[in-house]
């Protein structure tokens, strides 16, 4: 009786163990596609720090004007431009 059923559970298991193995690595295909295309973004160095930064979703009407990769050297090169216009 035990066996009977057995067979079935098992070969339901196994149809479980596939879907579910699938979908990992289709949702992993994804993620390496998505992290690729993040790769493949355009970038340039910032005008402050000299860093490099990425294209960002925000200044995607913008881009050509973005020069500093941070709010923070955004403040810090005006101040300093101030100071240079002072002197
Ligand atoms: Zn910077």
């Amino acid at each position: 009786m035990l066996s009977a059923w057995a067979v079935p559970l098992a070969f339901v298991a196994m149809a479980h163990i596939m879907y579910i193995s699938c979908t990992v690595l289709f949702l992993c295909s994804c993620f390496g596609v998505a992290m690729r295309r993040k790769a493949d973004l355009p970038s340039k160095p910032c005008q402050c720090c000299g860093r490099p930064f990425r294209w960002r979703r925000k200044w995607a009407r913008c881009w050509a004007e973005v020069r500093y990769c941070s709010d923070r050297c955004r403040r810090e090169a005006r101040r300093l431009s101030r100071r240079q216009d002072g002197a």
